[in-house]
């Protein structure tokens, strides 16, 4: 019996670094599927067809460290408003989860539409301006050049666009579990995850 636990939410609320840290904690293996809409995003940018790309993608392309610029995000978010893409990359996503002892998916449908049956489901929100100050800090240490302003205007523009498409919009399931960050601690918000998956497994 595999163990599954969705952490959905908007960008840069910290579902990356919990699910990791969640992952870690339970020994369970851990996707980023943000990182399946950036590899096909990365390839539309180099001219590909979104569809064919998402159809093609392979594991490896997840790998690679130029998915994590603003372009990227930005095509990303635009090739995930396309149903067929979105089609093409659940398999993927249902495979992971079903594999091992258990596992950690983070996205935007993880509750809702990829693992509607997840044994544990957490939305992960915080205050927009948390959110883009925090990525704004995440992309400066990465050596990213980017103005605060930007990052504000991405992250606003990216969760408009997640919230209003008619595929899979972000919306928390119904039996998600809603986590605030805005006022945590990165430390707090792990613990805070952790207890309630832990809830759910007893
Ligand atoms: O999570 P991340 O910011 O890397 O995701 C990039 C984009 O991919 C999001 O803005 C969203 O449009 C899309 N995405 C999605 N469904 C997911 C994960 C990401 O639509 N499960």
């Amino acid at each position: 019996m595999s163990f599954t636990v969705a952490i959905d939410g908007p960008a840069a609320a910290g579902k990356g670094t919990i699910s990791k840290a969640v992952a870690a904690h339970f020994g369970f293996a851990h996707l980023d599927t943000g990182l399946l809409y950036r590899a096909v995003g990365a390839k539309v940018l180099a001219g590909a067809s979104p569809i064919e790309a998402a159809r093609a993608l392979d594991p490896v392309d997840l790998e690679d460290d130029s998915l994590r610029t603003p372009a990227v995000a930005q095509a990303a978010s635009e090739v995930a408003v396309i149903a067929q893409v979105r089609d093409a990359l659940v398999d993927f996503q249902r495979n992971f989860a079903a594999r091992g002892q258990g596992a950690v998916l983070d996205g935007r449908d993880i509750g809702t539409v990829v693992c509607p049956l997840a044994d544990a489901k957490l939305f992960v929100t915080a205050s927009p301006e948390r959110r883009a100050t925090r990525r704004f800090d995440e992309l400066v240490a990465k050596g990213m050049d980017v103005a605060l302003d930007d990052v504000i205007a991405d992250v606003k523009e990216r969760d408009a666009r997640d919230r209003n498409r008619a595929a899979s919009p972000l919306v928390p399931a119904d039996d998600a579990y809603m986590l605030d960050t805005s006022d945590l601690t990165i430390d707090q918000a792990i613990a805070a995850a952790i207890a309630i998956i832990a809830d759910r497994m007893s």
